[in-house]
Order: C-alpha cells, then structure tokens, then sequence
C-alpha cells in the first residue's frame, strides 16, 4: 500500500504548491486523481506504458478498456491522433473544453495499453480550471478514466475518490463537487455519419444541432438490451456504476409507478430487505402517503431540470451501499437530452433490469 497525498483546493487558487508537486508526479510516471467537470478522473502520463499500467492495477480495470487521453491545449491533438478530419475541429470549437471526447485514428505515440490496442484513441480537453492547470503545469497528455475502483460508481467528490483509491493513487487534488455529474460523450469520427459511443454531458441533440446528422451505436438503446449486440466502445459492455443493493429501473405513468412502488417495498419489507427509493421530485411529492415507508428515499431533482439529476446520480447511488440497502427501485426519466447518458447509466447499475408499469 502506499501513501498517498491528498489536498484539497479552491477552483480559483490555480497556483496552490501541490497542483506543482501533483503535476512533477503525474509527469515523472505517479497517478494523480483530479476533479473535472464530469466526474473525478484518476490519471498518467499518456506517453508513459509504465505509469498507465498503473491507472489500470490500481482501479482493477479490464485491460481490454480503453482510457481518455486529457489535453489542456487544442494544438496536443496532432500528437496523438494522426488524421484530423474538419469536423474535429468543428467540434473543438463549439464543445471544448467540455464533456465530448473525441475517438480519431492514433499516433504511433500512444502506447499500446492506453488505447487497449484499438487503433483509435479517445481525446478530450475537460472544463475544469483545476483540471487544465494540473495539464498545464505536468506539459503531458494524461490518460484518466473515471477515479474509482472498476464497477463501482464514477465520483463525483473528493472523499468518495479517498474511499476506492486511498493507499492505491499517489495524489489526490480534491476540487469540491464535479458539476456535470456524468461521463463524457463518447462520439466516433472515424465513420460517417459520427456515432456516439457512449452517451454522456453532450447530448444527441446539442451534436445534432453543429454536424446536422449524427447516430447512436445501436447496442446502446434501451430496446436492444439483452440482445447480443456488441457495443464499439469496449467500457461499455461492462455492468458498471452498481451499487451491491439489487436495483430495478420504474418506468411508467405516475398513476402506475405509485401502485407499483408501494406494492414492490411492502414486499421487500414483508420479506425482510432494506429497501430504498430514487425518486424525481415530481413521483415523490405524488407518492407522499400513498406508498409504504422505504428505509431510504433520496429525490434526484425535478424530472424537467436534467442537470440535477446527472449530477446526483452517482452519489446516490453510493448511497444505497452506505445505507446498506439490499433492493433500491429507481425512477426512469425521459431519453432525451441528458436523459439518454442518465438512463444509461441507471440501466447499467440495474444491470439493464427495467420494469414498464
Ligand atoms: P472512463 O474514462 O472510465 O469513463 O471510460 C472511458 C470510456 O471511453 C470507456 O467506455 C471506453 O470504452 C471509451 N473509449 C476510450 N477510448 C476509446 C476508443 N479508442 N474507442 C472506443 N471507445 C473508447
Ligand atoms: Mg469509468
């Protein structure tokens, strides 16, 4: 186990002394956590093998999932991507710094195991000031997933980064809260029209709005789960964002969803489970005295203010462990916007059990 260094800092103190030391060991081969706008990233030299081997044994990541390559200046993408095409760089303009990565055909000088041997790596300039000064200040591209242990969900604050990678990453730089809440969009350039990978910040529309037509990897839609289907972007076929609590995702009219509810945490409690409760603030002002008492209930926000929501999610779902609940049924939202990266990522951690009421 090693030790690792934690500091906490003001989004606003781009100067503090351990955003140096943080970046000296990010450029010298350590693995730093850091804050972005999305969620906390834990990341490496993206030129250095060894150091991102690293990333990979502390998370217990598959090696067969590939890693975002971090930048803090447009102009570092010609190093590791080697055909640009024009819609790149209309994207750039328009989205970064900010939640889209971008999938390019690589450079000979990204190793191997960053991008698990693809032939493609994934880019993104994150919309942090903290994030862009630590890229800054370490001169490297950074190979950064999510900062948590693999399965578990992404985090979305400082602490829940010390509670996987404690005694495992060499620095964590606590920021505060991350905004966004969810993971990047994934969005494929190499085929035409480009096609999202993995839902996230970016939505369908807004990308829509700038390249006119763009698609969604068809093994990602609700309706095909369970197919056999094999998603392009290898992170995606993996269960994760789980809480240990069995979760189920309610979709339905509210009419529905309060009969259903009340039935499902009578039962769990009939038969002796904790059961906890992910509502929209609309079902659970609906639900106030028409359904049994659930041992937790946590309100994600409005389901017309998508934003709350994505940036409640992953702590909730945190939660449910710390509450030790044994079966927790979470409100579904509409699959538009934000929605799409939230449902998503719900259906994952249900491990794609979606009930329709
Ligand atoms: P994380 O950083 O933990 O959010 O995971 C990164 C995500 O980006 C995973 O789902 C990867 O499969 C995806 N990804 C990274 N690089 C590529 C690539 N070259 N091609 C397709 N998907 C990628
Ligand atoms: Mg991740």
């Amino acid at each position: 186990m090693k030790i690792t260094r934690y500091c906490k800092i003001d989004g606003t103190n781009l100067n503090a002394d351990c955003l140096k030391r943080a970046a000296g060991v990010l450029r010298w081969g350590g693995i730093v956590a850091f804050p972005t706008e999305t969620v906390y990233g834990l990341g490496a030299n993206a030129f250095n093998a060894e150091a991102v081997a690293k990333v990979f044994a502390a998370k217990g990541r598959p090696a067969d999932n590939p890693l975002i390559v971090h930048i803090a200046r447009e102009g570092d993408i010609s190093c590791l991507a080697r055909e640009i095409p024009s819609v790149a760089y209309l994207l750039m303009d328009h989205f970064w710094p900010g939640p889209l990565t971008l999938i390019l055909p690589r450079t000979e000088a990204v190793p191997d195991i960053v991008t698990a041997g693809l032939d493609t790596v994934g880019i993104r300039m994150p919309d942090h000031p903290l994030a862009l000064a630590l890229l800054e200040k370490a001169r490297v591209p950074v190979a950064a997933p999510s900062a948590n242990l693999s399965g578990r969900p992404s985090p979305t604050t400082g602490i829940e980064v010390l509670r996987d990678l404690a005694g495992k990453a060499d620095f964590v730089i606590d920021g505060g809260m991350a905004k966004v809440g969810v993971e990047s969009t994934v969005l494929d350039l190499t085929v035409n029209p480009p096609l999202i990978l993995r839902p996230g910040g970016i939505s369908k529309e807004e990308l829509e709005a700038v390249l006119g037509e763009v698609r969604l990897d068809p093994a990602l839609s609700l309706q095909e789960e369970g197919s056999k289907l094999k998603p392009k972007s290898p992170g995606m076929k993996y269960t994760h964002y789980a809480p240990k609590a069995l979760v189920t995702v309610v979709m339905g009219s509210t009419g529905e969803k309060i009969k259903t509810l009340d039935r499902l945490v009578r039962e769990a409690r009939e038969s002796g489970m904790r059961v906890g409760l992910l509502l929209t603030e609309e079902t659970a002002r609906a639900c106030r005295e028409k359904v049994a008492k659930p041992h937790y209930l946590e309100i994600l926000g409005s389901q017309y203010c998508l934003e709350t929501i994505a940036n409640r999610l992953f702590g909730a779902l945190r939660r449910c462990d710390r509450w030790h609940l044994d079966v927790v049924f979470a409100e579904g939202v509409k699959q538009e916007g934000l929605g799409l990266a939230i449902m998503n990522r719900l259906t994952k951690a249900a491990g794609h059990r979606v009930l329709w009421v």
